[in-house]
């Protein structure tokens, strides 16, 4: 029979009340919640960790006869403290990693209790808890970025492949740190909670992490201002996989790289697994340390390529089977085909696909697909508009862009008006007859004058040449 964790704590009080004083109830007692019960242990949450000590103190063996009374010899008893008012002193109260922002919940640190304390040591006590006053960390994982979720092709077999090593057997592989790389959108962060998760499927006790670079360089900087560097270390090097993501970000952070040196080599020292993620390779990590660089390179650095047509496919399936929607095969081939370089963006691409579906009520279909597309293309790469092009040209030579399309006929203007036209040939699909509206409404036969003057005039003029190639990089900047 399952019984609630609010009934069994209401049962205990009941109990505890007719033996303490009503003002100790009120001050002890009254302030605990009750959060869950699960396989006989009953959480209970106490403000402080003065608080918990306190118990543990007066209250032990009160507390360890309801509980059993409630749970049977089997019962045990664990304390969550909030850590939020702690005292920078006290040796529980580190507070790191704060909260993500998904999961705002509060008991940062929860540890269990040895409800055996002070008793005989001699008769085998079911309250004896393993791994007493261990830490459990939040380890910040998202359930959804799974091995299983994650799709495989040549393009990350290797991390892949690595990744799942090093989840098997943390920090006795060869492939310590383990560095995975790539450009945005490929799925870094994917894979590093990956191997988080699956570590905690092989290993319950371990204690691992997830945190982004930009978590623990504030959290570092906290601890500065709050002059508490050693419970940040402490708490850090009691990590057994720590998964530090996007770690380009540590650049010229000469302060934090130098405490992240030594929470490195503590962990590694001990075997304990790094995994590190960044958007370039080791190589190319400017404004690290090369101390850190070359420890970098003590394991396996592993990149992420742009998945090929066929896994962009695959992946695009995965995720329509995990949300549960049926789309036609075309329409995945089709997203598969137009977005090529990042798999967020293409996922982007499909979310949206299938929220104005669902919005307008209208059919997933190749149509809907290409309007979609379009939008995102053109937010991607910037297109060339002859107005662009315009000032650009006009910015060069310190020309008002309005000139261009004046009848004025004075040399300078007349040369920018003609390198538009020229620009505006070369770089956007309009017509000769649009081009000519729009430099000073002229028709298709001065347009095609003019490109023809440009093209002489680069041939024969090597300052203007010059021009030319200086302006057509700024137009494709
Ligand atoms: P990065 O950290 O490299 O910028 P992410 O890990 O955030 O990239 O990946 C972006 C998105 O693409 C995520 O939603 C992720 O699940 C998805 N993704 C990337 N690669 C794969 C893959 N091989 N299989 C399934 N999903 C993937
Ligand atoms: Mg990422």
């Amino acid at each position: 029979m399952k019984k609630r964790h609010i009934d069994v704590w209401d049962n205990c009080l009941s109990v505890i009340k007719d033996n303490v004083h009503s003002q100790s109830y009120k001050t002890w007692f009254e302030p605990i919640k009750p959060i869950k019960l699960e396989n006989n242990v009953l959480t209970i949450q106490v403000p402080s960790q003065f608080f918990y000590e306190w118990l543990e103190e007066h209250y032990i063996s009160l507390l360890k006869k309801t509980v059993k009374k409630e749970l049977g010899v089997e019962g045990r008893l664990e304390y969550s403290i909030i850590m939020d008012n702690y005292d920078a002193g006290t040796p529980y109260a580190i507070k790191f990693p704060t909260s993500n922002k998904k999961d705002t919940k509060n008991p940062l640190v929860s540890m269990p209790l040895d409800l055996n304390k002070g008793t005989s040591k001699d008769i085998p006590n079911p309250f004896i808890i393993p791994g007493l006053k261990k830490i459990k960390v939040e380890s910040q994982l998202v359930e959804s970025y799974s091995f299983d979720n994650f799709v495989e092709g040549d393009c990350n077999r290797l991390a892949r492949s690595a990744g799942y090593a090093v989840a098997e057997n943390p920090g006795k592989t060869a492939f310590n740190p383990l560095l995975i790389f790539s450009g945005t959108g490929l799925g870094k962060t994917h894979l590093a909670h990956a191997i988080g998760l699956q570590v905690k499927n092989n290993y319950p006790d371990k204690t691992v992490l997830y945190i982004q670079t930009e978590q623990f360089i504030s959290q570092f900087i906290q601890s500065a201002r709050n002059n508490n560097q050693n419970d940040f270390v402490h708490f850090y090097q009691m990590i057994d996989v720590l998964i530090i993501d996007d770690i380009q970000f540590l650049a010229s952070k000469d302060k934090t790289q130098d405490v992240f040196f030594h929470i490195f080599n503590h962990l590694h020292q001990n075997n304990k697994q790094l995994i590190i993620t960044s958007d370039k390779p080791p190589v190319e990590l400017k404004g690290l340390e090369p101390r850190l660089l070359s420890r970098f390179k003590w394991g396996l650095s592993a990149d992420l390529q742009v998945p090929d047509l066929e896994t962009r496919i695959a992946i695009l399936k995965r995720k329509l089977y995990n949300d549960g929607i049926e789309i036609p095969q075309e329409v995945i081939e089709y997203l598969a085909y137009n977005i090529t370089t990042n798999v967020r963006e293409m996922e982007g691409a499909l979310i949206s696909l299938v929220a104005q579906s669902s919005l307008n009520k209208k059919a997933i279909t190749i149509d809907l697909a290409r309007q979609m597309i379009d939008k995102f293309v053109k937010n991607t790469t910037r297109e060339i508009s002859i107005d662009y092009i315009q000032k650009v040209v006009c910015d060069f030579f310190g020309l008002p862009v309005e000139q261009i399309n004046t009848k004025t006929r004075k040399r300078e203007i007349v040369q920018a008006r003609q390198l538009a036209m020229y620009f505006s040939k070369k770089h956007t699909k309009s017509s000769l007859a649009t081009i000519g509206l729009h430099c000073g409404n002229k028709d298709h036969a001065t347009v095609l004058h003019a490109c023809k003057t440009v093209s002489n005039l680069i041939e024969t003029d090597k300052q203007f040449e010059g021009y030319v190639n200086e302006i057509n990089k700024k137009i494709q900047h």
